[in-house]
């Protein structure tokens, strides 16, 4: 048997090698490696897609978040809220500018942050007290401002922004998206990137639009902070980069990169169908064959997920034990994610314990993403169902109503 790639980006680049290579040449010819041409044609195209006012490269996803709280004032001791369940570097955003992460728990259904816990997390931090809403132990929140909300579209899929803004408005106090595994979703009607104050995406090179390199964008309605982001990522510039009126960073997306982007990006929507047709593949085989011992993905009414990753719950059985046998018959798996975020070593500093954030904590002993690109075969998919099917009856089941 051929093996099967986790995400196969080979497939993809066989299929717009002349056109990247194309791009890529162009950049050369040119020699404009920074800011060039291609960056801000990029910029004005992904504008354009997301109905959003501005766009602004960056060098990552994780530059992009930072620029966003930046952009926004966040500042030392300042409370931001986010999720638990999702990459790392969410909160270590917050973390870096000295301010406070104070984790909300997700929804069991959609990975995504609860609107309820939301509202109840911002009242304990406004009150200090972790009766109505569990806090950090061991940084005191008393007095804190609360500056704002990020919210996660995990595995693709956009989080209530109906709610969640409604939520954050109430409070006077910012939402920004993370974006990063959502560019090409929607949310009724609206597109992901367009939610909140400020959205970031990211083009690593796994992400539904993805570079070959580090690269991410911010995206904002406002003509201000679109001003104070495009400054941040030139070292705080002002008129020229040898004016520097606030200290930034250097958090530019590469020109060759904007090139390889505008070839993927033609083909987008493309793959966007097929990522749902794949989608939809797995969850009839998932049906047919591993019934009610696998949780297929739940996408609400009104919602459209770019499927970054097509995540299962397993009901009864260990992730990591499946993981591994499947592993024994060739076939990769990942868990997104294992550990979550309050109980990382990096967040020990903040105090929160085992049963903090319930639900959180219950998903990453759950959740298993099989192999997935637009460009996974009919036969692949069946493979990989009939591998989870054996591994399913081959492991022994978690003992029920473990405390
Ligand atoms: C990938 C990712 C990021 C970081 O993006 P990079 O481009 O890798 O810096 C941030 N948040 C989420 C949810 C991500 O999946």
């Amino acid at each position: 048997m051929t093996s099967i790639p986790f995400t196969d980006l080979q497939a993809q680049y066989r299929s717009i090698q002349a056109a990247v290579e194309t791009g890529i040449r162009r950049v050369l010819d040119h020699g404009h490696y920074i800011l060039g041409p291609e960056v801000a044609e990029l910029e004005r195209r992904l504008a354009a897609f997301v109905g959003s006012r501005h766009a602004i490269a960056c060098s990552s996803g994780t530059d992009a978040l930072l620029v966003a709280l930046m952009a926004l004032g966040v500042k030392r001791g300042d409370v931001v809220l986010t999720t638990p369940f999702t990459f790392f570097a969410t909160a270590e955003v917050i973390a870096l500018l000295d301010a406070i992460p104070v984790f909300v728990d997700v929804e069991q259904g959609s990975f995504n942050m609860d609107p309820g816990a939301l509202e109840r997390a911002i009242e304990a931090v406004r009150l200090a007290d972790r009766s109505v809403y569990p806090l950090p132990r061991a940084v005191d929140v008393a007095g804190r401002k609360t500056a704002g909300a990020i919210a996660v579209d995990l595995f693709g899929l956009p989080a209530d922004y109906e709610s969640l803004s409604a939520v954050c408005r109430n409070s006077g106090i910012f939402l920004v998206e993370d974006a990063a595994q959502s560019f090409g979703a929607q949310f009724r009607g609206r597109k992901a990137c367009s939610f909140g104050e400020m959205a970031a995406t990211s083009f690593f090179p796994a992400k539904p639009l993805g570079c070959y390199g580090d690269g991410g964008m911010v995206f904002t309605e406002s003509d201000r902070l679109a001003d104070l982001v495009r400054s941040l990522v030139v070292h705080g510039k002002g008129t020229d980069k040898y004016d520097n009126l606030r200290i930034g960073l250097n958090g530019r997306l590469d020109t060759l990169q904007a090139a390889i982007l505008l070839a993927k990006f033609a083909v987008f929507e493309q793959e966007a169908a097929e990522r749902q047709k794949r989608a939809e593949t797995y969850t009839r085989l998932l049906r047919q064959h591993c019934g009610t011992n696998v949780l297929t993905p739940e996408v609400p009414a009104g919602l459209v997920s770019i499927w970054a990753q097509y995540t299962i719950r397993l009901r009864d059985h260990s992730n990591l034990a499946l993981q591994q046998q499947m592993q024994r018959t060739g076939i990769p798996t990942a868990i997104y994610y294992p550990r979550p975020l309050h109980l990382q070593t990096a967040f020990g500093y903040l105090g929160y314990r085992e049963g903090d954030l319930p639900v959180a904590e219950q998903l990453s002993r759950e959740v298993l993403s099989l192999p997935f690109s637009p460009y996974i075969q009919d036969d692949q998919q069946e493979a990989v169902i009939r591998a989870l099917a054996e591994a399913l009856a081959a492991t022994p089941q978690r003992t029920a109503t473990c405390p």
